[in-house]
């Protein structure tokens, strides 16, 4: 179980992370808003842990550009002070949880297993294309019985490729629905980060599933409908 803990007290998110590892929890700590942001950008994460007061950026502005980028990773918000207004703005922000400082280390061992368990649903139906599988839920995938590690944001490229498989994608429709609205980095990220997936799923399993339309962008062939070439196939066997 991989955690993030965006804390910038460090003694604090010492402490914590030493009773999270006796828990279980592989805990990564970011001590600012931004390197929280990155982190839980580029890799995977079953929850996170999100203090507000952070330098850089607040805990707000962390959750805002998270949901906004659609990563999905459970939050669990530190707030510093009781009030209500507060508890009510992480919860409107899109985090799944809160807890004020101080609380006890039992109290957020079960928050955070509560947490995990509420966001392990059903309500995600695996997503596939021949024998590779992406699970939104348990944010897995599977090549055959391989399991594939893919950062949040290879992730989120193979899910929109797999919600339109047999459909080509536009790079810029890519860009719109897997990086975030405002992205204004080199355009050339989508190609790099096709290259990126194919390397996973596709190069070391001898599959080619992701199709370059030069020009226009990308398609992941729908290899659950074979019937086009097992169509060409048999006509070509057909007797005259
Ligand atoms: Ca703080």
């Amino acid at each position: 179980m991989r955690l993030l803990l965006v804390e910038d007290e460090q003694r604090l998110a010492e402490t914590i992370a030493r009773g999270l590892g006796l828990e279980g929890f592989v805990v990564v700590i970011a001590s600012t808003g931004p390197d929280g942001l990155w982190r839980a950008t580029e890799e995977s994460f079953d929850v996170i842990v999100l203090d507000i007061m952070l330098p850089g950026m607040s805990g707000y502005q962390v959750l805002r550009a998270l949901r906004a980028r659609d990563v999905r990773t459970p939050v669990l918000m530190l707030t510093a002070k009781d009030g209500d207004h507060e508890e009510v703005d992480a919860l409107d922000m899109g985090a799944d949880d809160y807890l004020t400082k101080p609380f006890s280390f039992i109290v957020l061992i079960a928050r955070l297993r509560a947490l995990l368990r509420r966001n392990a649903p059903q309500q995600h139906p695996i997503l596939s294309a021949g024998d590779l599988r992406l699970d939104p839920a348990r944010r897995t995938v599977h090549r055959g019985d391989v399991e594939l590690t893919l950062t949040p944001r290879e992730f989120g490229l193979l899910e929109y490729l797999l919600r339109n498989k047999g459909t080509v994608l536009t790079k810029l429709e890519i860009l719109r629905n897997v990086w975030d609205a405002h992205y204004d980095g080199p355009e050339n990220v989508v190609e790099v980060y096709v290259g990126y997936l194919r390397r996973k799923i596709d190069t070391p399993f001898g599959c080619a599933s992701i199709e370059t339309r030069r020009g226009v962008g990308y398609l992941l062939a729908d290899e659950d409908r074979p019937a086009n070439r097992l169509g060409s196939r048999t006509t070509n066997l057909a007797p005259p």
